[in-house]
């Protein structure tokens, strides 16, 4: 999914960055996409004296202008994501509260049997909640959230990017409870970046299913002690990844992953509860009847092309008056209107085919989990 798309369309409002190490939640973007930020706290502020802390305690090997770099590159994302916010996906949320929200938050409840998974992918088609709910998992775990492209570590980082896995690995533990979220997991675990196409890349792969593998051994209490416990709490780290591709990721990789969740497009009743979100905010003149209407004209699409035709219809308005806008008041201005979704419904069209549609379904229904 596109961070345009992510940063500017959440139901609440905009993402805003903010400059200094923040309490959690927070979260920690290594994204390629995200704008550059030279972020390292102020040089007298308790943020500085704990990031500085940080870095000395880094463990053996771990390459401290990495562990820099990840932490400098810290996002706030200024209004959190709750569960509420995202429409529907009542599957998949519970999945992820029993996986790792409950786990993190009464880890004494969750030993032995009931041991959580160590890795969870989300998948299913563009622009259907999977960063959303990733947020809402950092959110209601009260974990610090480190975010990070697949794509953007085999390629903008090419070359620092091991070192960037072990400082991942490394801060999320000191850092715990922590979810490192990996967008587009696929471009990092398919099959192609395992066979050698792309030495480089074929090292970051190796490198992150080592540290994942350690990281669930640490979990499992199978490191000594001593050494464990200065390294953080294994335990309460989670891999969650997202992927529009999920049959591009190799089968052993794919493994990994205990719990796949597909995160489907939504049902009529998921796009009439996000459809009434979007206008509850906004002027309009739609009745109930033009509602359930616009939801069996908006079969097969995906949160986020509901999000756009939204946009679009309350374009509409404005549009019809043309330059006029300019001097007219607030209370001038018509309502949003059944005319204009109609309108907008011959630009905004689906993202995803029918044809498409059926790859999705057909691989949740050998791998994954339904939701
Ligand atoms: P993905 O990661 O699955 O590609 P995102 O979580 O980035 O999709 O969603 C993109 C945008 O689409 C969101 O910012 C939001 O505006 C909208 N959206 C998608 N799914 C939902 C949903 N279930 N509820 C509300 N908004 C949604």
């Amino acid at each position: 999914s596109s961070e345009t798309i992510r940063s500017n369309s959440t139901p609440t409002g905009e993402t805003v960055r903010n400059s200094s190490i923040p309490t959690s939640p927070q979260t920690i973007s290594v994204d390629s996409q995200l704008p550059p930020k030279s972020q390292t706290p102020g040089k007298e502020s308790p943020e500085n004296d704990r990031f500085q802390g940080l870095l000395k305690k880094l463990p053996r090997g771990v390459d401290e202008a990495a562990a820099e770099q990840i932490m400098n590159e810290i996002v706030i994302q200024g209004d959190e994501v709750h569960w509420d916010d995202i429409a529907g996906l009542e599957v998949a949320k519970s999945a992820l509260k029993e996986t790792v929200v409950y786990p993190f938050l009464r880890p004494d409840l969750f030993m032995g049997l009931r041991e959580p998974a160590k890795g969870m992918l989300l998948f299913g088609p563009p622009g259907t909640g999977k960063t959303m709910l990733a947020r809402a998992v950092a959110t209601e775990s009260k974990s610090t959230f480190f975010a990070i492209s697949a794509s953007s570590l085999t390629s903008k980082f090419l070359g620092e990017s091991e070192k960037l896995v072990r400082a991942l690995f490394a801060l999320a533990r000191m850092l715990a409870p922590s979810i490192i979220f990996v967008d587009e997991i696929d471009s990092l675990l398919s099959a192609r970046a395992g066979s050698g196409e792309h030495e480089a890349t074929r090292r970051i792969k190796t490198e992150f299913l080592i540290q994942w593998s350690d990281l669930a051994k640490a979990a499992a209490g199978r490191e000594s002690k001593g050494k464990d416990k200065e390294r953080g709490d294994a335990s309460r780290v989670l891999v969650l990844a997202a992927t529009n591709l999920p049959w591009a990721i190799d089968e052993a990789a794919r493994r990994r992953f205990v719990r796949r969740q597909y995160i489907p497009l939504p049902e009529g009743h998921v796009r009439k509860l996000q459809l009434k979100t979007l206008l509850s905010q906004q002027k309009h003149g739609l009745t109930e009847e033009d509602i359930d209407e616009l939801v069996n004209l908006t079969e097969g699409f995906s949160g986020s092309d509901i999000t756009a035709l939204a946009k679009d219809a309350a374009m509409g308005p404005l549009r019809s008056v043309g330059d006029k806008l300019l001097s007219m008041s607030m209370d001038e201005i018509r309502p949003i209107e059944f005319q204009d979704f109609k309108a907008s419904l011959s630009v905004i069209r689906p993202s995803v085919s029918k044809q498409g549609l059926k790859e999705y379904e057909d691989w949740a229904r050998n791998f994954g989990e339904r939701g």
